[in-house]
């Protein structure tokens, strides 16, 4: 039997426009996978919610898929917009319910005909609430990032959005979906087979082991460098750290040029790397690099 929908929240109608392969599908199955960890969403893989492949080759229409999903705040249902010129339809029937939409612009192309296309649909259609997602972060340059939320504020403006003030978020959803954040929760250890160190059995693993654990049910896809096994519950995940970090002089190697907070470098720890996005602290507001010694915070650019 089906189970009835308990209306707690505010509820709204959004979605993913922008112009193909800008990553929407990607972004969609990451905020649900992101989403699912706090059971806020049930997980859709980019399968599921991009069936354009399969549709395609049994000739029949190109469909937006629709996905729930939920924050501490709302309730939404979410509209996957097809990216190709031809299904401008089918863009403009998901866009038709939509009171908000999330444009998803890569980093690595800028504004693309149908990011101006599905900008001014919507702008028509009524919608004027705009999210900006650019995406692609972790495959361009600190300067491209400046120049495409320049660019975006620009075109939103010509548009008639409020391209000064219109949020703008800068990552990657391919990062944010391949990167198991919920990790802890998902493999459950009920199903660990075994352990082996140096290919001899152990009874039992300890932090710190150099081991091997035979997990059912876990594929190789499942798992990605720097994911940690631990007791589920033992740990918490964070989003952010504040770090004290030198930043190394150019004749070291480092940066030719000083920056600034929102800048988005690559950020490594033990085995893992992810891009992040910097905040200064202490009323600082621009590092040089120089040898010196400065405060900062490190974000997972997902999260922030
Ligand atoms: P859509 O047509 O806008 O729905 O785009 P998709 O979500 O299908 O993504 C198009 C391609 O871009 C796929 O090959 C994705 O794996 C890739 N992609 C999506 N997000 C990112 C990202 O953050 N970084 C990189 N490097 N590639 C991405
Ligand atoms: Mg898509």
């Amino acid at each position: 039997s089906k189970t009835s929908f308990k209306r707690t929240k505010p509820h709204l109608n959004i979605g993913t426009i922008g112009h193909v392969d800008h990553g929407k599908t990607t972004l969609t199955a990451a905020i649900t996978k992101v989403l699912s960890a706090a059971g806020g969403a049930k997980f859709h893989k980019y399968d599921e919610i991009d069936k354009a492949p399969e549709e395609r080759k049994r000739g029949i229409t190109i469909n937006a898929a629709h996905v729930e999903y939920e924050t501490e705040k709302r309730h939404y249902a979410h509209t996957d917009c097809p990216g190709h010129a031809d299904y401008i339809k089918n863009m403009i029937t998901g866009a038709a319910q939509m009171e908000g939409a999330i444009l998803v612009v890569a980093a690595t192309d800028g504004q693309m005909p149908q990011t101006r296309e599905h900008l001014l649909l919507t702008k028509q259609i009524g919608v004027d609430k705009i999210v900006v997602f650019i995406n692609k972060a972790d495959a361009v340059d600190q300067e491209v990032l400046e120049l495409v939320e320049l660019e975006m504020r620009e075109v939103l403006t010509e548009f008639g959005f409020d391209g000064d003030n219109t949020p703008i978020i800068i990552g990657s959803a391919l990062q944010a979906l391949e990167i198991r954040h919920e990790g802890v929760t998902i493999i459950n250890y009920v199903i660990l087979k075994g352990l082996e160190m140096f290919h001899k059995m152990l009874d039992e693993g300890q932090a710190g082991d150099q081991l091997g654990a035979l997990l059912r049910n876990v594929k190789r896809d499942d798992t990605r460098r720097g994911m940690v096994m631990c007791k589920p519950g033992t740990l918490d995940l964070h989003n952010h750290v504040e770090a004290q970090v030198y930043i190394l002089a150019k004749d070291e190697g480092g940066r030719h040029k000083p920056f600034t907070s929102n800048f988005s470098p690559q950020m490594y720890s033990y085995t893992w790397d992810m891009a992040a996005k910097i905040e200064l602290i202490g009323g600082k507001e621009m590092v040089m690099p120089v040898r010196c010694l400065n405060y900062i915070i490190f974000y997972n650019l997902f999260f922030d």
